[in-house]
């Protein structure tokens, strides 16, 4: 049987699993019902936890805590999600720093990870049943704004779930996969993507099967939701009585689903009838009354769109079409007002609640390795590497790798006793580390205090599928290590990219002379260093007189030398004294000596020399 790897779309209100059918087509995966989509909605009460459907009818009861929306709290602290707290109607609280929701019935705290987990599971088990086999791996999406502590909760959820998350995609890229956009079809697309709660614009530069997200904005509060609220609102202003009878939560619920129900129905109609015998209530909407009530969101969506713009220094004209993306993009008057604003084709023949879903299920197959004739090849833009010792640039992985990728490489101490080592992280194509971006610092601490040039210090860089970028200090004797995880493209678009690659074309020759300096100089240095350590230890008995001047005159020289800017001159000497002690240093078995004439060093703590 085939391998099949799903695509997810882990949505803020609605989630899905596609996948690609041996004919090519892509297809969502219906639940027993026939229902696509699963609302991302956990209950939690005495019987047992529900998830979908079922969850989102016990809404209104009390003997249960509804759990939703908790894709806003994902990969975030507890005290990060302080405003969401107010909004949201299920207790939340600070488990070891993170979200959680008590789980009273089963005596636990459910954290966002866990929380997105029952969900991809019910989706897990619903392409199980549909496809007749395991589903063990899958590709996820996520907004493109979320950063890499959001990103790798969203991993750890498909992890608790039984999934091996082969990567993790940009719901906008994803919109695009779903439109055959990236294989020959290139240019700039802005994708505008309208939820239940959350409206998220990004756009997306695809050039050669590479996909680059120019900028992003949006609104991590405004969605379908808020139509809804402001359909209600409208109601009980024209409607004391019925305002009254709103106190209760079940009452507002009702008029809530009913006002979702008729601003659906406007999509295909211009006039719906509202009754609520319950209630008392019967009323007629019509479409230019709501479009008058959902104006002030459609201004706050295009102001969006315009600061992305601004951002990305591009004008509509350079964007050669808009992707509808959520299922509030049905909505006819966001539909017009995209269209005029950007008076370009609009890709919405794809259902917008499925679009992204469909998408992952495209990059899911690729990955799956079924398909040979679409590639999609992420390489490093600039190559990365650390600082060491004289302010300069060690690479460890170079630019255009493709990745995933690894590179590990051993440095040592500059400094007799140093016990705490600054790992600082580079990108950049520059010999000097100041000219290049820094990425990261951090600091390896608890060294054995050694003489210099003895520590063995392996430091790995580890880049996963998804640009994650992982570095690692470990001192190999004690096994102290230290670690920091960076996302390098962050930040940084393809002129940057350009900028910085034409710069360093351009400083290439006095780059590599000021290289040279600078490693002759630190060598130089070292040399001297362990050369007088030694001279000081040993007496005539070791070392004849005669030898010892010729070394100490080598020194001044060297030192001499090493005040000008020749580096192939002090190169030289280097060389020269490094012969003259020679024959002491195998005496000596001087290890100090031997090691620090070897290996690259790193720079001592506070010693990054930019
Ligand atoms: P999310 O990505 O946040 O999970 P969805 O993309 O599933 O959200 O969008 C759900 C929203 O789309 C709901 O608010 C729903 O009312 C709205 N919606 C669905 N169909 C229509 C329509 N025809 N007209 C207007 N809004 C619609
Ligand atoms: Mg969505």
């Amino acid at each position: 049987m085939n391998r099949i790897v799903v695509g997810i779309d882990l949505g803020t209100t609605h989630s899905l699993v596609a996948y690609r059918r041996e004919d090519g087509q892509v297809e969502v995966v219906p639940d027993r019902q026939g229902r696509l989509l699963l609302p991302s909605v956990v209950a939690l009460s005495k019987d047992g936890v529900r998830v979908g459907w079922s969850a989102r009818e016990k809404v209104n009861d009390p003997e249960t805590t509804v759990i939703y929306a908790a894709k806003r709290l994902m990969g975030r602290s507890f005290e990060e999600t302080e405003a969401e707290r107010r909004s949201l109607t299920y207790p939340l609280v600070d488990h070891k720093g993170s979200p959680a929701v008590p789980d009273p019935f089963r005596n636990r705290f459910l954290t966002p990870p866990e929380i997105g987990a029952l969900v991809l599971r019910d989706l897990k088990n619903r392409a199980e049943e549909f496809l007749s086999q395991e589903v063990s791996e899958a590709v996820i999406t996520v907004p493109a704004y979320f950063n890499d502590a959001q990103r790798q909760a969203t991993k750890d959820a498909g992890a608790l779930a039984g999934l091996k998350v082969l990567r993790i995609i940009n719901e906008p890229t994803a919109a695009a996969l779903a439109y055959g956009l990236g294989s020959g079809k290139d240019g700039l697309f802005a994708i505008f993507d309208l939820g239940g709660g959350t409206f998220d614009f990004s756009l997306l530069d695809i050039r050669k099967g590479i996909f680059e997200v120019r900028a992003t904005n949006g609104d991590t509060h405004l969605g379908g939701e808020d139509f809804d609220r402001a359909i209600v609102a409208a109601w009980l202003e024209e409607n004391p009585k019925l305002s009254a009878l709103a106190e209760r939560s079940e009452v507002r619920d009702l008029l809530r689903k009913e006002a979702e129900r008729v601003k659906i129905a406007l999509s295909h109609k211009t006039e719906a009838e509202v009754v609520l015998p319950a209630v008392g209530f019967r009323t007629t909407l019509t479409r230019a009354r709501m479009n008058a009530l959902v104006e002030p969101y459609v201004d706050r969506a295009l102001s969006c769109v315009r600061a992305a713009l601004a951002d990305a220094g591009t004008a509509t004209s350079d964007v050669d079409g808009v992707i509808l993306v959520g299922g509030s993009t049905r909505f006819l008057r966001f539909k017009e007002a995209v269209a005029a604003f950007f008076g370009k084709p609009l890709f919405d023949s794809v259902d917008p609640d499925l679009v992204v879903a469909e998408g992952a299920a495209v990059q899911a197959d690729i990955l799956s390795g079924r398909r040979k004739d679409l590639l999609l090849l992420d390489v490093t833009p600039l190559s990365l590497g650390i600082e060491t010792i004289g302010g300069v640039t060690s690479t460890l992985i170079p630019r255009n790798t493709t990745i995933p990728a690894q590179a590990k490489e051993l440095f040592t101490t500059y400094v007799d006793g140093q016990t705490n080592v600054d790992i600082h992280v580079l990108q950049g194509e520059r010999e000097m580390a100041k000219d290049n971006r820094s990425l990261a610092r951090f600091t390896l601490s608890g060294v054995p205090p050694l003489p210099a040039g003895t520590p063995r210090i392996e430091v790995t860089f580890q880049i996963d599928a998804n640009g994650i970028l992982e570095v690692t200090a470990r001192e190999q004797t004690t096994g102290t290590m230290s670690n920091v995880v960076i996302q390098p493209s962050y930040g940084l678009d393809k002129d940057d990219v350009r900028n910085l690659l034409k710069e360093a074309f351009s400083h290439a020759q006095e780059d590599f002379a000021t290289r040279l300096l600078v490693d002759a100089k630190t060598e130089a240095q070292t040399v001297i260093n362990a050369t007088e350590r030694a001279l000081e230890r040993v007496g005539s008995d070791i070392l004849p007189d005669a030898d010892r001047v010729a070394i100490q005159n080598q020194v001044k020289l060297l030192k001499t030398t090493m005040e000008g800017t020749d580096g192939r001159k002090v190169r030289d000497e280097t060389q020269a004294l490094d012969r003259l002690t020679q024959p002491l240093a195998e005496r000596l078995m001087n290890q100090s000596l031997s090691n620090a004439l070897s290996g690259m060093a790193l720079p001592q703590e506070g010693g990054s020399h930019a």
